[in-house]
Parts: structure tokens; sequence; C-alpha cells
């Protein structure tokens, strides 16, 4: 089985700080709060692909 590779972007700065992989069959966004080191603080990081 497939597994599928996607980014974690920063809504705030919108850079990709974080590489996570993803089942395929899920089609849910992601959405979770990390730490930016652009912003200097913790975002909300939403997934991309
Ligand atoms: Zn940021």
């Amino acid at each position: 089985m497939a597994v599928k590779k996607a980014a974690l972007a920063c809504t705030v700065c919108g850079s990709r700080n974080y590489t996570i992989t993803v089942k395929p069959e899920r089609n849910a966004r992601l959405e979770v709060k990390k730490f930016c080191r652009h912003c200097g603080k913790y975002t909300l990081h939403k997934e991309t692909r």
C-alpha cells in the first residue's frame, strides 16, 4: 500500500515546516498547532498536497 507525503504549512506565513506521511484513503485535511520558527510561536498548520 502506498503512503503519501504531505507538508504541513503555517497558515500565518505560509512556510512548510513539517513533512508527514498520510494514508491515501484519508481525505480529511489535517490541521494541527505546531511551532513555526519563522513566526517564532505556535501557529495553525494545514496539510498541503
Ligand atoms: Zn509561520
